[in-house]
């Protein structure tokens, strides 16, 4: 536990899986004196206030921001620069500013301008999720060794960056600096595209005629179990996010779609050798993500298998 908090008031604003993993998160190691959040809806509100793990629930984000030394923006990216907008004459100067947006460009494209020259923007993606959401979601180990990305636009102070930077780590994440732009352009392979390719997939056997959906559903430990983990994420969350990367997202599924043509081909002509040098390349990845402890090394990423029944002897 921090002796003094390296912030004298953090302020939420939203309180879903990410900001309600955060509030956890801070409040176990002390991060701040104080932690005020406020959420679009009275339900949410209410709930956070049952729960007991902040020190305030305020109606609005005006109030929220109040005197508050980091105000994190923990809500849809498209919503953020309105929100921008509605709580910049209330900022404290000096204040640093951030927010968890899956999209970076974006979130400076629409929040840089509302915010007042006296405050500290520092953007952040912490890469870590799930895909449940709402104010009963978040948990404190969310962030542990996973990564969050701060994308300072040019000139930010840096000692308002490295104050940021230590307040994620603290919440025990891996932190790398790079540019909105770069940012999306990782994130539109590494996460948005794999997105869409789940979105799809699932909706696709969904429509399937011949394939009734019982079949579907019985047997989907066959693979597609996994796309539906992710197929079930936040449509609001999603929706914003390929509106608001829509260009890097395009670019790799121009790619992707190539690709997709190349294995088509091979298995079209019986190529098979070409098939296995691909599925030996891509195994490959995935041992490298097990090797920096990215995922779990246990089969089946550790999901409990039922035992057989003892045979009577
Ligand atoms: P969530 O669990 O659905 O929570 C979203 C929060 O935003 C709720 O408090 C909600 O309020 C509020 N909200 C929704 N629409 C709003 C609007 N138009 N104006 C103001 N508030 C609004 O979402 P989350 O997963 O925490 O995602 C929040 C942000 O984190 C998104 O920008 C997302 O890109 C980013 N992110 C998500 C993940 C992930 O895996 N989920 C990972 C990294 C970053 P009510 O509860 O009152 O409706």
């Amino acid at each position: 536990m921090n002796a003094t908090p390296p912030f004298k008031r953090l302020a939420l604003i939203g309180f879903g899986l990410i900001g309600g993993s955060i509030a956890r998160a801070a409040r176990a190691q002390g991060l701040a004196g104080d932690i005020v959040i406020t959420a679009r809806s009275a339900q949410t509100r209410a709930r956070v206030a049952e729960l007991g793990i902040v020190d305030r629930v305020v109606e609005t984000n005006a109030a929220a921001v109040q005197d508050a030394d980091l105000v994190i923006l923990c809500i849809p990216v498209g919503a953020c620069g309105a929100v921008a907008q509605e709580i910049a004459p209330h900022l404290k100067p000096g204040v640093i500013v951030s927010d968890v947006g899956s999209v970076k460009g974006a979130i400076v494209r629409d929040m840089a301008p509302h915010l007042p020259k006296d405050v500290h923007f520092v953007p952040a993606h912490p890469v870590a999720g799930t895909e449940h959401s709402g104010p009963d979601s978040g948990f404190p180990e969310l962030f542990i060794n996973r990564w969050c990305i701060l994308t300072p636009p040019e000139g930010t102070d840096p000692d308002a960056v490295e104050r940021l930077r230590a307040f994620w780590a603290a919440l025990g994440a891996k932190v790398e600096l790079m540019t909105a732009d770069h940012h999306d352009r990782v994130l539109a392979i590494t996460s948005h595209l794999p997105h869409l390719i789940a979105y799809t997939i699932v909706g696709t056997a969904d429509e399937l005629a011949q394939v009734t959906s019982s079949e579907v559903i019985n047997f989907s430990a066959g693979g597609f179990r996994d796309f539906t983990r992710i197929a079930a994420s936040d449509p609001t969350m999603w929706r914003d996010v390929f509106l608001a990367n829509k260009e890097a997202v395009l670019e790799m599924l121009g790619t992707f779609n190539e690709d997709l043509s190349k294995l088509t081909r091979a298995i079209r002509r019986g190529d098979g050798e070409a098939l296995f040098e691909h599925f030996t390349r891509t195994r490959a990845i995935r041992r490298g993500i097990v090797d920096i402890g990215q995922d779990s090394a246990a089969p089946d990423f550790g999901r409990p298998h039922a035992q057989l029944a003892q045979r009577p002897d």
